[in-house]
C-alpha cells in the first residue's frame, strides 16, 4: 500500500427530514446564496424546504445552472455572490449544481482570471464556505473537493480539486431521488461504478482493505441499481445507492492505490464536444479502456471477474475477458449504450477528442501514465 493522507471534513446528513437541520451548521448571521439548476428542485419542493429551513437568515437565489455546467453562467453567480456579500453557499441538486458552486466559492472573490486559475490548477485566494443538499446520487461531489466545469468557447471541459472545496455538510435525503427520470437515475448508477472501477481496477498494491470496500460498492450497485429502476420508491435501495455512490468518490477507496481515470478524463472531452451526458461517456469508454488496458490489468480485472460477477471457471486471462463483458452488459441493462456510434457520432470525434486531450495536456493517461495518444487512438476506436 502506497503512503497516503486521508482528510475528508464533510459532515453528511443523511436520511429523511434532514433538510430541517441545515440550518444548524450554517452561522445565524450568514448571507446565503442558494443554487440551483434546471428547475427540478423548485418543482419537487426541495428549494422552498430549503428556504425554511433557513429563517430568519437573508438568502438570496441563483438558478438555471445547467448540467454540465458553464463558466459563462458561474462567473455571473460569482459575480452576484462578491456584490451581494454573500457568507455562504448552499448547492440544491446534482453534481452539476454542486461543482458549479465549488467554483462559484473559488471565482467569487479571485483577483485574477478565474477560468487560468482553473486550468492551470493554481490555488485559490479567498474561498467561500459552501453546503449542498444532494437530489441525485452519482457524483460524490457532495462529500468531495472536485469539481468539473465546461467551457463552451473552448469545446474543453475540466476538472479541478483543491482542500478548501470540501462542502461542510451535505444533505443525503434518499426521498429526493425519488422524482429522478430513468436516465439520471442509471447515470447516476454508473457514474459511481465508474468512479470505483477507477480506483479499482488498477495494478495490484496488496490494498486489501481498499478492495474489499470497492468490492461492496461495485456489489451493492449492481444489485441494488436495478431496484432504483424498477422500484422508484423503494426507500431502501435508493438509500443504499446514495450512500454508495458518496463512498465511491469520497477518497476513502482510493486512498493508498493507484487511480487511473482515463475513463473520465476522455470521456469529458466527449461531452464537451458532443454534449453527451457524463455517464453516457463512460459506459461507452470504460469497456475500450479495459480492453486495451487488458493485459496490464489482468490481475484486478480476474480478481472483480470472481468477487463482484461470480465468475469462476477459465483461466485468468478468460475471466478478466467475462467481466469486461459483464460490465458492459450491466451498463446496457441499465439503460445506457455502450457504442460512440449508437449515439451517432462520426469517426472524426476521434481525432477532434485526441486534440482536446493534447491541448488540455492531460496526456498520458492511466495509473501507469502509459496510454498516450496512441492508445487514446485505439481506447476511442474500439468505442464505435
Ligand atoms: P446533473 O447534471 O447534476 O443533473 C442531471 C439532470 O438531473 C438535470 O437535468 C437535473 O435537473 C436533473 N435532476 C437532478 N436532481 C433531480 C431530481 N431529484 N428529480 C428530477 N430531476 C433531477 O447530474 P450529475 O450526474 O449529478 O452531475 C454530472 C456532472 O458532475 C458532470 O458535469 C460531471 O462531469 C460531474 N462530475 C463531478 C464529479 C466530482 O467529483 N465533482 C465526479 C463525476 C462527475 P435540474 O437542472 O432541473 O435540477
Ligand atoms: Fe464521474
Amino acid at each position: 500500500m502506497f503512503n497516503f493522507d486521508y482528510y475528508n471534513p464533510t459532515r453528511i446528513l443523511f436520511g429523511g427530514e434532514r433538510i430541517a437541520d441545515v440550518g444548524k451548521h450554517i452561522p445565524e448571521d450568514a448571507r446565503v446564496l442558494i443554487t440551483y439548476g434546471g428547475g427540478s428542485a423548485k418543482k419537487y419542493g426541495t428549494l422552498e424546504e430549503v428556504k425554511k429551513a433557513l429563517a430568519p437568515r437573508d438568502v438570496l437565489e441563483f438558478g438555471g445552472i445547467e448540467a454540465n455546467p458553464r463558466l459563462d453562467t458561474l462567473l455571473g453567480a460569482a459575480r452576484l455572490a462578491k456584490e451581494k456579500q454573500v457568507d455562504f453557499l448552499l448547492a440544491v441538486g446534482g453534481g452539476s449544481v454542486i461543482d458549479g458552486t465549488k467554483f462559484i466559492a473559488a471565482a467569487a472573490h479571485y483577483s485574477g482570471d478565474a477560468w487560468k486559475m482553473w486550468t492551470d490548477k493554481l490555488s485559490p485566494e479567498r474561498v467561500l464556505p459552501l453546503g449542498c443538499v444532494l437530489t441525485l446520487p452519482a457524483t460524490g461531489s457532495e462529500m468531495n473537493a472536485t469539481a468539473v466545469v465546461s467551457n463552451p468557447a473552448r469545446a474543453a471541459k475540466v476538472g479541478y480539486k483543491h482542500p478548501s472545496l470540501f462542502p461542510r455538510f451535505a444533505v443525503l435525503d434518499p426521498h429526493k431521488s425519488f422524482t429522478l427520470p430513468p436516465r439520471q437515475i442509471a447515470n447516476g448508477v454508473v457514474d459511481a461504478f465508474v468512479h470505483v472501477t477507477e480506483q479499482y481496477l488498477t495494478y495490484p498494491v496488496y490494498g486489501k482493505v481498499q478492495d474489499r470496500f470497492a468490492e461492496g460498492l461495485l456489489l451493492t450497485l449492481v444489485e441494488e441499481g436495478p431496484l432504483t429502476l424498477t422500484e422508484p420508491e423503494n426507500y431502501d435501495a435508493r438509500a443504499s445507492v446514495m450512500w454508495a455512490a458518496t463512498l465511491a468518490l469520497n477518497g476513502l477507496i482510493g486512498a493508498g492505490v493507484p487511480q487511473d481515470w482515463a475513463t473520465h478524463r476522455i470521456g469529458h472531452q466527449l461531452t464537451a464536444l458532443y454534449n453527451l451526458d457524463h455517464a453516457q461517456t463512460l459506459a461507452v469508454l470504460l469497456p475500450s479502456v479495459l480492453q486495451v488496458q487488458k493485459a496490464d490489468k489482468q490481475l484486478k480485472l480476474a480478481q472483480f471477474a470472481e468477487r463482484v460477477w461470480g465468475i469462476r471457471d477459465g483461466n485468468e486471462e478468460q475471466k478478466a475477458q467475462a467481466a469486461i463483458g459483464k460490465t458492459r452488459d450491466f451498463f446496457e441493462d441499465m439503460g445506457l449504450k455502450t457504442r460512440l456510434s449508437a449515439y451517432g457520432i462520426a469517426e472524426d470525434a476521434i481525432d477532434k477528442v485526441l486534440d482536446n486531450l493534447e491541448r488540455l495536456g492531460v496526456l498520458p493517461l492511466g495509473e501507469r501514465g502509459d496510454i498516450d495518444k496512441t492508445a487514446a487512438r485505439r481506447i476511442l476506436s474500439m468505442s464505435y
